[in-house]
């Protein structure tokens, strides 16, 4: 057997350690080649011998969230995926204080937030990802970021030392954090929210919800708005003033409810995805002058790329 799947079982159940495990199960795009190796981690002890394990047999690794703001290439990749879901998402609710756990939902703390008729959560209920994910992402819509209400994260570094870093220290910015730019894992976040009117609080979750449904091509796989906004303009009104609603290369499409989105429309590989997302930057730059920059994180090979 292979020694880095021993040296695994060692510290995490077998059924927990997959091998050729497809990305596209794990990804909203529903694109993706197989990850070597994937391992199910439940707890932070888990966490730091994978990820030691994995430094010790100079294997790449790498975090994985709910998968919706990532696009896996079709070979996939030569690596351990870990896997940060179920069995990680504990919440603990303090007054206005939410800390929770960094596989939890965002769409379940919307949940807990107007449970506990606490405002300000609203903008991110809708967002498909997890906590980690939106705090790595700095994620934001409807005029709320993370940045808004994060207090602080607990962090790991590939070394297993912890530590917390405060709002500031996570140097928080339009979809940037320090996290993009580090190998350290967001273990919790502590959100500060207020207190509210829980009627009020659900009729606004419900009123962004709807806003998503009508505006965004949620029946189709996706990862979300392709590409940061560009200053002083929207990507997705360029993308449609350039007029590539609709455009498709293979499976994948500018999608026709919102040019800001590339669905997968059917089949699509990452490869179809890559070309579509270079090509509407080239005709967006000959028809504008404005440089698209994706929000969209591409895992290739071994490690993060930028187009
Ligand atoms: C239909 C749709 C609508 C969307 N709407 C919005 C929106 O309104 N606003 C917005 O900002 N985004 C939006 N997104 C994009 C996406 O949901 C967010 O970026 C989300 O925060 C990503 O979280 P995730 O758990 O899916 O992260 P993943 O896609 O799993 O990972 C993204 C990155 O975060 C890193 N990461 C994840 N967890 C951790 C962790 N615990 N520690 C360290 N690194 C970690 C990963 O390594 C990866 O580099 C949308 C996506 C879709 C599909």
């Amino acid at each position: 057997m292979d020694l880095l799947i021993q040296q695994l079982q060692e510290v995490l159940p077998k059924e927990r350690i997959l091998t050729a495990e497809p990305l596209a199960a794990h990804t909203t795009f529903r694109i993706g080649g197989p990850a070597d190796y994937f391992c199910e981690i439940e707890s932070a002890e888990e966490l730091q011998e994978a990820v030691r394990i994995a430094i010790d047999s100079d294997t790449p690794w790498f975090i994985l969230g709910r998968g919706s703001n990532l696009l896996v290439s079709d070979e996939g990749y030569r690596g351990l995926i870990l896997h940060l879901g179920r069995g990680w998402e504990q919440v603990r609710v303090d007054d206005d204080m939410i800390t929770a756990q960094s596989g939890v939902s965002l769409s379940a703390l919307g949940r807990i937030a107007l449970e506990h008729s606490l405002d300000g959560f609203s903008f991110a209920a809708g967002i498909p990802g997890s906590l980690g994910g939106a705090v790595y992402m700095n994620a934001g819509a409807y005029g709320g970021e993370m940045k808004d209400i994060l207090v602080s994260a607990l962090v790991m570094e590939p070394d297993g030392n912890c530590f917390v870093l405060s709002n500031e220290e996570m140097e928080l910015g339009y979809r940037e954090s320090i996290f993009q730019h580090r190998d350290w894992i967001i273990l919790e976040a502590t959100l500060r929210l207020r207190k509210g009117d829980p009627e009020k609080i659900d009729a606004e979750m419900k009123d962004l919800m709807q806003r998503r449904v009508s505006k965004q091509p949620l029946e189709f796989p996706s990862a979300g708005s392709v590409f940061k906004r560009p200053q002083g303009y929207f990507a997705g009104g360029l993308i449609e003033e350039a007029g590539l609603k609709g455009h498709q290369i293979g499976g994948a499409q500018i999608s026709e409810k919102h040019a800001g989105f590339i669905i997968n429309a059917g089949g699509a590989t990452a490869q179809d995805v890559v070309d579509l997302v270079r090509y509407t930057q080239d005709v967006v730059w000959r028809m504008s002058g404005v440089r698209l920059e994706p929000e969209l994180k591409i895992l290739k090979d071994e490690c993060l790329i930028r187009l």
